[in-house]
């Protein structure tokens, strides 16, 4: 008999399969070469952070080794993005800079780009010290930072100063209003700040957002200021947006997660939309009826 956990775990894994590519690297390779048949770029993530032993740690670094040297064989043109924490963080920064020179010194060689996705506010010193250290031996490299954080305002300032590359997103971690915009009309009035500083003033950033009124005051500036930039959105969200934005000779590149342990990406990506909280809750609903 299939009890009421494993019931609302089958019915959670069916609905956040729309996100995820599958479990192995062949399933992301996979999802990446779609992607890029239909004239979209790659962001490859292998889920699964907070690691606090090297048996995980040694795993993620192989397979996105593995990732970065399959990108030429299977005509993928892709990037990675890295979590600290699935690589050291949570053990100490040392484990974590080791780690991750393993990584750009693979990405080096096959020139692929390295993203370093941005995690909880716990973390944010830390992570911008990690990517110093690393772009200035490294420049295919780039640093998500969040719009609904204070701080960024500086964060984006010194990093533009340093020719640093941005992924600009709203932020899915929940934090603490002393550092943190907490209604969305702030954090979307932060997202077109500190956008529009990156049309003026950057150049090779990314634009990650789903909003349609971000993405269309994205596209506005960038007539005034031809930069070089692209959108960035989550594999199975927007599937509308990113052909119309494609056929409007922007770049777009889709965000690929992979692997078994899904469950925190997917509830941060249920949370994120009351209509998805709602689908759930209806999708329950129908597997108690059969
Ligand atoms: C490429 C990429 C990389 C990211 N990297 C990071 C990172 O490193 N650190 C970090 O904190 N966050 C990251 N995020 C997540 C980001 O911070 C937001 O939590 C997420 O993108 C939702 O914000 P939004 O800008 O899409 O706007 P929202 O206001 O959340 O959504 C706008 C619209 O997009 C659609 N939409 C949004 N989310 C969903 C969904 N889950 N399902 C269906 N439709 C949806 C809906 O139509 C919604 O009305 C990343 C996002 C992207 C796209």
């Amino acid at each position: 008999m299939v009890s009421g956990i494993q019931l609302m775990e089958k019915v959670l894994f069916r609905f956040a399969n729309q996100w995820i590519a599958g479990d192995t690297i062949e399933d992301a390779l996979n999802s990446a070469q779609s992607a890029y048949k239909n004239g979209r770029h790659a962001i490859i993530n292998k889920l699964g952070e907070y690691h606090k032993t090297k048996r995980p740690i040694r795993k993620t670094v192989a397979e996105y080794q593995k990732i970065i040297s399959s990108f030429r064989k299977w005509k993928i043109r892709g990037a990675i993005s890295v979590k600290p924490t699935q690589i050291g963080l949570s053990i100490s920064q040392k484990e974590c800079y080791k780690n991750l020179s393993e990584i750009v010194k693979t990405a080096r060689d096959a020139h692929v780009f390295v993203w370093i996705d941005m995690e909880s506010a716990d973390h944010t010193d830390e992570t911008i010290e990690l990517y110093y250290a690393f772009f200035s031996r490294y420049e295919r490299m780039g640093i998500a930072l969040q719009a609904n954080l204070k701080r960024t305002e500086d964060d984006l300032r010194d990093l533009i100063k340093n020719g640093a590359k941005i992924r600009l997103v709203k932020g899915a971690y929940k934090e603490n209003a002393k550092i943190a915009f907490k209604s969305r009309k702030d954090v979307d009035n932060s997202y077109i700040r500190l956008m529009r500083k990156l049309f003026k003033e950057s150049n090779e950033f990314g634009i990650a957002t789903h909003d349609s009124k971000l993405i269309k005051k994205a596209v506005s500036l960038s007539k005034r200021y031809p930069k070089k930039f692209e959108f960035q959105m989550l594999k199975g969200i927007r599937e509308d947006k990113k052909p119309d934005l494609i056929k409007k000779k922007f770049v777009v590149s889709d965000y690929i997660p992979y692997g078994t342990n899904w469950l925190p990406y997917s509830i941060r990506r249920i949370k994120e939309r009351k209509r998805n909280i709602l689908l759930l809750g209806s999708s329950l609903l129908q597997s108690q009826r059969v």
